[in-house]
């Protein structure tokens, strides 16, 4: 059976290049009909942060990533969060050292950066030189003495090359000899994460480990442990890195991009846009669909490799998201979209909380109206602000159109027609209140319909103008028309 694992740290809410990790991870299990676990790694107390591990898992929810065993659901494998396996990380860890691959450190900080700060001297690349591989007991019980509590170090084996199999990556070569001993147990009994990360996977049954090329240094170290602890060493994919619109290495701090998920939910994309798209950053299809782009979660389960994953880094490209999700919104029902749109005009103050009845109604036309134009829902509140407001304000343009000859005879002409109008202004009516305008004053096509929109909207293009003129209703449009003959 094929099982792949999510690990996040709870430090934060759920990022592009974490939920692409996780798709990746998730779609390679669903493919195979294997097993998809969320496991929460959160030893590194002091990065914690408390809603972090709810967001992580409502980000992927909301994605439309579900998985099978977790924090929540729970599962064979149970307990998922890191900070709840201390005991058994102790179990393994208890192994190697009676094994003979890990020893006590009671080096202090300021011993090992002293050590450092001579190396870098030196020029050579700082690395643990193993001071306290062949300490004595006497030695070991003297530094007790002393009050030093050990951290616990594994020791690393001399003159190795490890060579790792990654799918994306081929065969990745590393020399043991670059790689000091490294502690796999802080001092106040905590594993470090290429400890804990290790007795995970394995204990869990982990077939395929999906993660950021960030973690491919880790990998060698990881390898280590999974052979001194007589463990199968998985399978690895390392997704490669994602890259800013300018090339630059995508970092949390980058204000240029949006970077997590919640944030996009916020604003108004849909969930199949950000999977479709996250999908697309490093990896595309085999043969005859390598060249498309939409994609629903449906056909990735059925499409996706880890061999088609891209080594290469990936760019992150805000136009073709933005493309995608316009796709998507321009497919939804408009009642889906209206849903959507409505916290945005509330919270402008546009409309109330929960329209009901003929609000409603309105509103679902009025976005309707917007639907295809919206790369994202929130756009809503700044394409309709001329509904809103008491008076258009006129562009140029416009302004230009309003200045010909015939305009104010139009103007007045659909005024009279207005006024004599009762009854429910649908766009049917106002188109026949045109017509009527176009007979008495012998202007028809551009002539009548741009200085009437000009008029109304203050635009000289807009959405459809009869829906406009119906959805902005009688008064409103009398107001502005008379607004602009004073
Ligand atoms: N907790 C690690 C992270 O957040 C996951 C590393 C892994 O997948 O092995 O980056």
């Amino acid at each position: 059976e094929v099982r792949t694992r999510y690990a996040p740290s709870p430090t934060g809410h759920l990022h592009i290049g974490g939920a692409r990790t996780a798709l990746f991870s998730y779609l390679w299990a669903r493919r195979n009909n294997g097993s998809f676990v969320v496991r929460i790694e959160d030893t590194d107390v002091e990065r914690n942060v408390a809603d972090a591990e709810q967001k992580q898992l409502d980000g992927l929810k909301w994605l439309g990533i579900d998985w099978d065993e977790s924090v929540d659901v729970g599962g064979p494998h149970a307990p998922y969060r890191s900070m709840e396996r201390v005991d058994l990380y102790q179990q393994h860890l208890q192994k190697l050292i009676d094994a003979g691959h890990a020893y006590p450190c009671y080096c202090t900080a300021e011993e090992l950066d002293e050590e450092r700060q001579k190396q870098l001297a030196e020029g050579v690349a700082p690395k643990y030189s193993g001071r306290c591989r062949h300490l004595t007991e006497a030695e070991r019980e003297a530094f007790r003495r002393e009050g030093r509590t050990p951290s616990i170090r594994f020791r690393v084996p001399e003159g190795r090359i490890l060579t790792i199999h990654d799918e994306v990556r081929g065969e990745v070569r590393f020399e043991s000899d670059g790689i000091g001993d490294f502690i796999i147990q802080r001092p106040d009994g905590r594993p470090t994460y290429n400890f804990a990360v290790v007795v995970d996977d394995a204990l869990m049954e982990i077939t395929h480990v999906v993660r950021a090329e960030e973690h491919l240094s880790n990998t060698p170290r990881q390898v280590l442990l999974y052979e001194a602890l007589g463990f199968d060493v998985p399978t690895f994919a390392h997704a490669s890195l994602i890259l800013n619109p300018d090339g630059k290495k995508m970092s949390k701090r980058d204000e240029s991009v949006i970077q997590f998920i919640d944030q996009y939910r916020e604003r108004g994309y849909l969930p199949e846009s950000i999977l479709n798209f996250l999908v697309l950053l490093g990896w595309a299809p085999e043969g005859d669909k390598a060249e498309e782009e939409i994609f629903s979660k449906e056909e990735l389960i059925n499409l996706f490799s880890l061999k088609r994953v891209s080594k290469a880094p990936a760019v992150f490209d805000t136009g073709k998201l933005n493309w995608l999700n316009n796709h998507y919104i321009k497919k939804s029902s408009t009642e889906r979209i209206t849903e959507l749109a409505i916290p945005h005009l509330a919270k402008a103050g546009r409309i109330s909380e929960n329209p009901t009845g003929d609000e409603r109604q309105w509103v679902t036309r009025l976005v309707g109206l917007y639907q295809e134009q919206l790369d994202w829902v929130a756009q809503i509140v700044d394409l309709t602000e001329v509904f809103f407001r008491e008076e258009p304000v006129y562009s140029d343009e416009a302004k230009e159109v309003l200045s010909a000859e015939q305009v104010p005879e139009v103007i007045a002409s659909l005024i009279q027609q207005l006024e004599a109008f009762t009854g429910e202004l649908t766009p049917d009516e106002v188109k026949a209140l045109l017509k009527s305008v176009q007979k008495e004053t012998g202007h028809k096509g551009k002539k009548l319909f741009m200085p009437v929109r000009c008029a109304v909207t203050g635009e000289t293009h807009g959405p459809d103008l009869r829906e406009t003129i119906s959805l902005l209703g009688k008064e409103k449009v009398l107001g502005r028309l008379r607004g602009f003959l004073e």
